[in-house]
């Protein structure tokens, strides 16, 4: 019978990339975590794989790195696009100032289980899954713990801060009353996969893509295809049929509509709906948001895990010591957002521009040809996708 009480100096709601790093370096200080994440496992929908070189150089710090890239990954030095039949390096990583010059492609499920484990290797982590967060416990008008639901049963977990890193549809900021402004987004994507065949290009398509809006990343066994969409179209696409579909994917696919035979029927395509919000105010007192419960990130770039990885980072440096104290203020939890702030509006800001849904999608974006013509761009490039506009070093590690 699990205790219908518990009590830790935080609580995190959400198992994804920013609660679990987090939980992983408050539990390495010797602070006690719970982590509550809704669903039973880390083998959720696809999100993104990219482990970019700053998320990388985390872990070197962490003195995890080595270990991590036993996992099975690829590793991409160079990002290339196919734009109007010419192939285009997008960016270059191989003028980084850290270690791993590369984004690692690794299947986000085998990242999240493996800083899970870490975790739980130090005595004050506690990871409670098919755990889902119901609403906020106050006391004395301060946020002083959260109620769970298992199943039908509840729980209570009393704590003096709650992180929500519980993603973009977070119940956290929502209870919390946190207001977001939303920068919409045009474009919807359409996953899916192909098993791999004998006669497909063994070029390492998994990092050519964008072709134009066709993504396609190799897992392995299989690829896993992504082909973006107007907003709001996907109902139309389904009544045009799915024949009509693959022969549209085809013109910008490097797959023909014939071969993509594994596509025979609706159920294989999944609807993920892209969204760039952010909220005004990340706290109030007793309650943070990071990650993308603070800002929900458009797939672009491919930098939401690292975002919230940093903001993950920028949270336990500023909070450690006033956990470890007892007592978090309201400007403990505001130095964080001011920490993260510049960064991520300016990577939104990047974002909004790339997607600008004044151009039609036959219209190739200015972007490449511009890197095509002043190639320092796609070393600047590489430093903005590859570490941000900020980036974010652990500190008390031991103390
Ligand atoms: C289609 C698509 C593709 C993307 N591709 C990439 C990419 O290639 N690279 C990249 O870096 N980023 C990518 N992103 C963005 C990336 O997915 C997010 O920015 C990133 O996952 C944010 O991490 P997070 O930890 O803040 O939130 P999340 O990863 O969303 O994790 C939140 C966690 O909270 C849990 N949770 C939610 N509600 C509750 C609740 N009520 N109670 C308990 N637990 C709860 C969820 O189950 C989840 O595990 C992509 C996004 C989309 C939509």
């Amino acid at each position: 019978m699990q205790p219908t009480e518990l009590t830790a100096d935080c609580c995190i709601v959400g198992g994804g990339p920013a609660g679990l790093m987090l939980g992983y370096l408050l539990a390495r200080s010797g602070l006690s975590v719970v982590v509550i994440e809704k669903h039973p496992d880390f083998l959720r929908d696809f999100r993104g794989d990219t482990i970019h070189p700053s998320t990388l150089e985390i872990m070197r710090h962490l003195g995890l790195l080595d270990e991590l890239l036993t996992l099975p990954h690829q590793r991409a030095e160079k990002l290339q696009a196919e734009v109007a039949g010419q192939e285009i390096t997008m960016a270059d990583f191989s003028r980084l100032p850290v270690q791993c010059r590369f984004i690692a492609f690794m299947p986000q499920w085998e990242f999240l289980n493996f800083l899970a484990s870490k975790a739980a290797a130090f005595p004050g982590f506690t990871l409670l899954q098919s755990t889902a967060f119901d609403d906020l416990i106050y006391a004395e008008g301060e946020v002083s713990g959260i109620k769970t639901l298992q199943g039908n049963d509840t729980r209570i977990i009393h704590t003096s801060l709650v992180i929500g890193a519980d993603g973009r549809n977070s119940q956290v900021r929502a209870k919390a009353g946190l207001q977001s402004k939303s920068f919409g987004s045009s474009r919807d994507v359409l996953w899916f996969r192909l098993g791999k065949q004998g006669s497909d290009p063994k070029w390492g398509m998994g990092h050519k893509g964008p072709k134009q809006n066709f993504i396609v990343i190799d897992r392995g066994d299989y690829w896993q295809c992504g082909y973006t969409i107007q907003k709001g179209e996907f109902d139309a696409l389904k009544l045009a049929g799915l024949e009509t579909l693959k022969q549209a994917m085809a013109e910008v696919a490097p797959f023909s509509a014939e071969r993509m035979a594994d596509l025979d029927g609706w159920d294989k395509l999944k609807l993920l709906s892209i969204r760039i919000d952010r909220l005004d105010q990340w706290m109030k007192p007793g309650v943070l948001c990071i990650g993308d419960a603070a800002h929900a990130m458009s797939p672009i770039g491919g930098v939401g895990v690292n975002l919230a990885i940093q903001d993950a980072v920028a949270a336990a440096n500023c909070l450690t010591l006033p956990l470890k104290k007892g007592h978090v203020t309201l400007r403990d939890l505001q130095k964080v957002q001011q920490r993260r702030q510049f960064p991520t509006v300016a990577t939104q800001f990047l974002q909004i521009k790339m997607s600008s849904n004044k151009r039609k999608r036959t219209t190739p974006s200015k972007v490449p040809q511009m890197i095509s013509r002043f190639p320092f761009l796609r070393h600047l490039f590489g430093r903005l996708i590859g570490l941000g506009f900020r980036t974010e070093k652990p500190e008390h590690l031991n103390e």
